[in-house]
C-alpha cells in the first residue's frame, strides 16, 4: 500500500471495499447481504447480543448454552488430525477450572495465542473428553490487541450464506470509525433532550458495540423511535398532499338508498354490520378519499358490508364537473343510463373472485347494474371486450384478482375499490393504487385482525372498523386435535356425520402446489376415496386445476352433488358454502396459525355448529400452533398469538414491493414506542405540515430520502 495515498473523504456513501481492513474479497461477500456502502453497514443492525464479559463460572456451564469465561492461556497445541485437517487446542485456566478452545483448519489462529495471555472465550461449551470445550469460540484478548471488538457485549448479525460474523463485524466497525462525526442527526437538539433520546452517533455506536444491556436498550429506543416517527411523518405528508390534490367522489347514502340496498340481502344486517356501514357511508360522503381497514373475524359478514359500499357507489351519478375534459354534460342519449360511479372488488384468488361474482349476480338479478368478472381463466378476446366496457363506463362493478384489475383495466369513473382478504396490503401498495387512478375511496378487508398499534404503524393514517359480532346463531367450531392413534376413530366419526347429511372438507397441505405436491395430493385423494371415505362422493380441488374445472367442482359441492371436498388451502380464503359443517385438516402442523383459523372458518358459516379435526403426525408432544388453534376460536386472540410465535415478519408488505424493510422496529415489542412516535409525529405535522422550519431540514431530507419516492412525496428540497 502506498503510504502517501490520499486519505478518504468521509461519507456515508463510501464503498466498504475502500475502508481499511475490508478489501475487495470481503466486500464482495458483504454485498450478498446488501451491504455495499458505509450507510448500509451502519444500518445493518444486530439481531442479538452475546454476553462477552467473561463473567461465567465454569461450574455454571450448561451444554449448548452461551457462556463466556475469562482466563490465562496455559497451553497452545497444534496437530494434524487423521483426516488431514489442522487442529489447534488452546487451554485456558479460568478462576474455577480449565477449559479448552478448539479450532479446525485454521492454522493461522495458533499465532494469535501465547502462554500467559489473558483472554475471554465465548460460545457454546460442550463437554469433551478432557472437560469443557468450545469449538471455534469467539475470543477477546484482554490485553493489547483489543481491535477484535471494543465491548463486552458482542453483536450477532443477520448473515447470508458464505458470510461470517467476524466479517460483518469488521465491516461495521470500520464503517463506524469512518463515519465518526458525519452521521446526520434527524432531530433538533431540543427534541433529543426533551424525549431523552441518544444522539444518532451515540446510538449507532451503542447498537453495534454496546457496553451494557442498558446501552442497547437506549440505542434501540432512539433508532426505533426515529424509524417509526419518520414513517408516520411520511404517511401524514402523503395524506395531506392527497387531500389537497384530489377531491374524491362524494357518495351520499341517504335513508332511502340505505334501505333500498339493505332490502337486497336475504338477511337482516347485524348491529355491527349496520354500524360499520354507517362509518363507511360517512367516509364516502366526504370530499377526500376513504382509507379504511375493515377487520372482522372469519364469518363475521365482511362481504355484505363490502357489497353495501359497492352498491352505494354505483347508485351515485357522476356530477357533470367530474366528466373527462372535452365532454359536455349534455343529456345522455335516450334510453342510455345516466353515468354513475364504478366500483371494483379485488380478491386474492380467482376462486374467491368467482364466488364474489356469483353472489353479486344473484343479489343484483333484475337490476340494470352490470357486473363483470376479470380473472386469469379468460381468453384475451373475452378480456378485451370486458376492459372496453369498463373503460367506456358501461360496466358498474368489476370483480377480479388484484393483478388483473390493476394490470389491465382503466376505469372511466372509479369511485370505490374494495380489497378483500388482504392482510398484506401495506401502505406502499395503497399509495400505488391511489396515484394511478382518480383517487377512489379504498376499503381494505382482512380476517387477520391486527393489534391496533400495529395497524397504525403498518397502515399509517388508516381508519379502522371492526365487525365484532357474528351473524345470529353462529357457534364456535368444535375443534379437536387428532393424534395418529385416534385417526381411525376420527374417520369413523367423520363418516357418521357425512352419512347423517353434513357436507365436509378434507384439507391436504401443499406448499407450492408443485408437481411433487400434486402427486402427494393425488395419492391422498386415492387413499381417501378407496379407504375411509369410499362410501361418499368426493371431489378434488387444488391450485393446479384449470379455473373452469375448479369452479365446476365447487359448484357441484355447493349444490350438494358432492359430499366431501378434498382440497388444498385454495379453499382457505373466503370460500362460502354454508352447508359444509365438518372439516378434517391433515398434517395440521404444516399450516400457519392464521391459515388454520381461516380454514376452520369454512365450516362456521351457518346455524349448525361446525366441527374441525386437526390431524397431527406427532403423538402427545405439545405443538404451540396447533394447541393454540384448538384452544380458542377467537380470531383476535389467535392473531396476537401468531404474531408472538412468528414475529411480525413481513406484515408491512415492504418485502414484496422491494422497499426497504423497517430496520429495527419490532412492532409488537415496540408498541409503546409506536404509539409515542405516532403522537409526536402528529404534533409536529400539525404545527408544520411541510417541515419548513429550518430546524427540521435534516429530518425532512431524511424522510424524503427514505420514503419520498415510494409515497410520491416529490423531490428532496
Ligand atoms: P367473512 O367476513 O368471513 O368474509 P362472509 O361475508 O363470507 O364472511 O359471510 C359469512 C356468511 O355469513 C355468508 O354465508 C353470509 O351470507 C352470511 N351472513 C353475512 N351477514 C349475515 C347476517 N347479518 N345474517 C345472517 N347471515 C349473514
Ligand atoms: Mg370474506
Amino acid at each position: 500500500m502506498d503510504a502517501a495515498a490520499p486519505s478518504l473523504e468521509p461519507s456515508l456513501a463510501t464503498r466498504l471495499e475502500r475502508l481499511p481492513g475490508v478489501g475487495t474479497a470481503r466486500a464482495e461477500k458483504l454485498a450478498k447481504l446488501g451491504l455495499v456502502t458505509v450507510r448500509d453497514a451502519l444500518m445493518h443492525f444486530p439481531r442479538d447480543y452475546k454476553d462477552f464479559s467473561g463473567a461465567h463460572a465454569v461450574a455454571d456451564f450448561v451444554e449448548g448454552e452461551h457462556a463466556s469465561v475469562a482466563g490465562t492461556v496455559s497451553e497452545v497445541a497444534s496437530r494434524t488430525t487423521f483426516a488431514g485437517r489442522s487442529m489447534l487446542t488452546v487451554t485456558i485456566d479460568a478462576a474455577d477450572g480449565r477449559v479448552r478452545g478448539v479450532w479446525f483448519s485454521m492454522p493461522f489462529m495458533a499465532k494469535r495465542f501465547e502462554r500467559g495471555m489473558k483472554v475471554v472465550l465465548a460460545g457454546q461449551p460442550r463437554r469433551g473428553r478432557g472437560g469443557w470445550e468450545f469449538a471455534h469460540p469467539e475470543v477477546r484478548w484482554l490485553a493489547g490487541d483489543e481491535a477484535a471488538h471494543g465491548s463486552e457485549w458482542l453483536a450477532i448479525y443477520p448473515l447470508a450464506e458464505g458470510v461470517q460474523q467476524s466479517q460483518v463485524r469488521l465491516a461495521v466497525q470500520a464503517a463506524l470509525a469512518h463515519a465518526a462525526g458525519i452521521c446526520p442527526e434527524a432531530f433538533p437538539e431540543a427534541m433529543l433532550a426533551e424525549k431523552g433520546l441518544l444522539p444518532i452517533e451515540a446510538a449507532l455506536r451503542a447498537i453495534h458495540s454496546p457496553s451494557s444491556r442498558e446501552a442497547i436498550d437506549a440505542a434501540r429506543r432512539r433508532l426505533v423511535y426515529q424509524e417509526l416517527f419518520m414513517l408516520q411523518l411520511a404517511l401524514r405528508m402523503h395524506r395531506g398532499r392527497q387531500k389537497r390534490a384530489h377531491a374524491a367522489p362524494a357518495i351520499t347514502v341517504d335513508a332511502r338508498l340505505d334501505s333500498r340496498i339493505r332490502a337486497r340481502f336475504p338477511f337482516e344486517f347485524t348491529a355491527a354490520q349496520r354500524r360499520v356501514c354507517g362509518e363507511i357511508a360517512a367516509d364516502l360522503a366526504k370530499p377526500e378519499p376513504m382509507n379504511r381497514l375493515l377487520q372482522g373475524d372469519v364469518g363475521s359478514g365482511k362481504t355484505a358490508v363490502a357489497v353495501y359500499a359497492l352498491l352505494a357507489a354505483v347508485a351515485t351519478p357522476v356530477p357533470a364537473a367530474a366528466k373527462p375534459a372535452g365532454e359536455t354534460a349534455a343529456t345522455p342519449a335516450a334510453g342510455a343510463k345516466p353515468e354513475r360511479f364504478q366500483a371494483a372488488i379485488m380478491a386474492p384468488t380467482e376462486l374467491l373472485a368467482r364466488q364474489h361474482f356469483a353472489s353479486l349476480e344473484r343479489l343484483l338479478g333484475g337490476t340494470d347494474v352490470e357486473v363483470q368478472l376479470l380473472v386469469g381463466g379468460q381468453t384475451a378476446k373475452e378480456r378485451q371486450k370486458i376492459t372496453e366496457r369498463i373503460a367506456s363506463g358501461a360496466t358498474d362493478i368489476v370483480v377480479g384478482t388484484q393483478a388483473l384489475v390493476f394490470g389491465s383495466a382503466t376505469f372511466r369513473h372509479l369511485g370505490l375499490v374494495v380489497i378483500d382478504e388482504q392482510h398484506r396490503f401495506g401502505v406502499l401498495q395503497r399509495a400505488v393504487l391511489q396515484q394511478g387512478l382518480a383517487e377512489p375511496h379504498v376499503l381494505v378487508m382482512t380476517a387477520t385482525p391486527i393489534p391496533r398499534t400495529i395497524a397504525h404503524a403498518v397502515y399509517g393514517d388508516l381508519d379502522v372498523s371492526t365487525l365484532d359480532e357474528q351473524p345470529p346463531g353462529r357457534q364456535p367450531v368444535a375443534t379437536y386435535r387428532v393424534t395418529p392413534a385416534e385417526l381411525d376413530r376420527w374417520w369413523e366419526f367423520f363418516r357418521g356425520k357425512i352419512a347423517a347429511g353434513r357436507r365436509g372438507y378434507v384439507v391436504v397441505p401443499a406448499v407450492e402446489e408443485s408437481k411433487r405436491d400434486l402427486a402427494t395430493i393425488s395419492s391422498a385423494f386415492e387413499e381417501l376415496s378407496q379407504g375411509p371415505l369410499e362410501a361418499f362422493r368426493l371431489g378434488l380441488v387444488h391450485g393446479r386445476l384449470k379455473p373452469a374445472a375448479k369452479s365446476g367442482i365447487m359448484d357441484d359441492f355447493r349444490a350438494g352433488r358432492l359430499d366431501v371436498l378434498v382440497a388444498t388451502s385454495v379453499i382457505e380464503v373466503g370460500i362460502d358454502v354454508p352447508e359444509a359443517t365438518i372439516m378434517t385438516i391433515l398434517d395440521a402442523e404444516s399450516f400457519g396459525l392464521a391459515q388454520l383459523h381461516q380454514l376452520r372458518g369454512r365450516v362456521a358459516r351457518g346455524p349448525t355448529r361446525g366441527i374441525c379435526g386437526a390431524v397431527t403426525g406427532s403423538g402427545d408432544q405439545p405443538h404451540p400452533r396447533v394447541d393454540a388453534f384448538v384452544a380458542t376460536c377467537d380470531g383476535f386472540a389467535l392473531a396476537e398469538q401468531d404474531l408472538l410465535l412468528r414475529g411480525p415478519g413481513d406484515l408491512v408488505g415492504t418485502r414484496q414491493s422491494g422497499a426497504p424493510p423497517l430496520y429495527l422496529a419490532d412492532l409488537l415489542r415496540d408498541s409503546a414506542v409506536v404509539a409515542e412516535a405516532r403522537r409526536d409525529a402528529l404534533a409536529v405535522f400539525e404545527r408544520d405540515p411541510e417541515l419548513s422550519d429550518p430546524k427540521y431540514d435534516r429530518l425532512r431530507k431524511l424522510v424524503l430520502d427514505r420514503w419520498g419516492a415510494m409515497l410520491g412525496l416529490g423531490q428532496v428540497g
